[in-house]
């Protein structure tokens, strides 16, 4: 019998995992689904802040302070960057088509120096536009899941 060259054949696979969201980052959750609030922490030696809440600093690897210690942040905010994504396409987690136009910004959040990249309802290009003034709009109660999808989306306020 010959010898042959046998095929290696890629393919992906469908792996379910739980991922631990840790001390911080579940009471960072605790605190949106439970009391629609957001927070960050921020470094006492540096004033870094992070959302969302880190163990240690980015910056200067100290440390960050634990709960109570932090700030809340929002639910107001500035727009410092978005994104108008046309194309239709869906939710690689869900199989579920989202709705386009669709739009996402990096939101500046009132409180701290800190930035939080989430939908904006506002689709209409025309009235899109750098430094608008939104506020987050969660789910009622009844629906969180203390998940960053609590937050429906960033509403336009002016
Ligand atoms: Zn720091």
């Amino acid at each position: 019998m010959e010898k042959q060259e046998l095929l290696v054949l890629p393919m992906r696979q469908k792996t379910p995992y739980n991922w631990s969201a840790g001390i911080y980052g579940s009471k960072f959750f605790a605190e949106l689904g439970e009391n629609a609030k957001i927070y960050a922490n921020k470094c006492t030696k540096c004033g870094f802040c992070c959302i969302y809440p880190r163990v240690v600093c980015p910056r200067c690897s100290i440390r960050m302070p634990y709960w109570p210690d932090w700030v809340e942040v929002g639910p107001g905010g500035t727009v410092r960057l978005f994104n108008i994504v046309e194309q239709p396409f869906f939710n690689p987690n869900t199989g579920e088509n989202l709705k386009v136009p669709m739009t996402t910004g990096l939101i500046e959040l009132d409180g701290a120096p800190v930035v939080l990249t989430h939908y904006l309802e506002e689709t209409d290009q025309e009235r899109l536009r750098l430094d608008m003034r939104v506020e987050a709009i969660f789910k009622p109660k009844d629906e969180r899941q203390a998940r960053i999808s609590d937050i429906l989306h960033f509403r336009t306020i002016e």
